[in-house]
């Protein structure tokens, strides 16, 4: 895998907008959080990337701000989406198209797996393997190259409650 980019984001234009300090980040100036500006997006960034050390799971956006708040409460939605696709594009993280159009990120490097969407707690769970025989479904003569697999129902845990 391709190292890790240091990449320049953040809080920059925050600090542009204060004035004083226009054009570069200044290491001692406070966000609202009391925090030092910049350092602030690499908590929030960390936190986020624990967040999925930590879950088995493909998370939705929504999902990635609730755990992520938990651990550093300022986090904000912009900085999830920020933070995600640039997980992405460092390889971190992929994204999980689900069938309706929602999409969701999970650990990228995983072996051939398919999901499981609960569609009670709208929980996604990843499923393994596939069985291998789906290619035996297209017509003769044609060239199978992919397949997508999203099973749907109710979890366990909603099941039983
Ligand atoms: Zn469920
Ligand atoms: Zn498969």
């Amino acid at each position: 895998m391709s190292t890790r980019r240091v990449k320049k984001t953040s809080t920059k234009s925050v600090a542009k907008d204060r004035g004083a300090h226009a054009g570069h980040a200044h290491a001692e100036q406070e966000s609202v959080s009391g925090i030092p500006a910049g350092g602030r997006s690499t908590v929030q960034r960390d936190a986020i990337r624990r967040v999925f050390g930590e879950s088995a799971r493909p998370l939705s956006p929504p999902q990635v701000l609730e755990l992520a708040r938990a651990i550093v409460p300022s986090v904000g939605a912009a900085t999830i989406y920020r933070s995600l696709s640039q997980f992405v594009e460092e390889g971190f993280l992929v994204p999980v198209e689900l069938p309706g159009g929602a999409t969701l990120y999970e650990r990228a490097g995983k072996v051939h797996h398919h999901h499981f969407h609960c569609t009670r707690c709208d929980r996604v769970y990843d499923v393994d393997g596939c069985g291998g025989k789906l290619e035996k479904l297209a017509p003769s003569g044609f060239l199978v190259e992919g397949h997508d697999l999203t099973l749907t129902g109710a979890c366990a845990t909603c099941r039983a409650a």
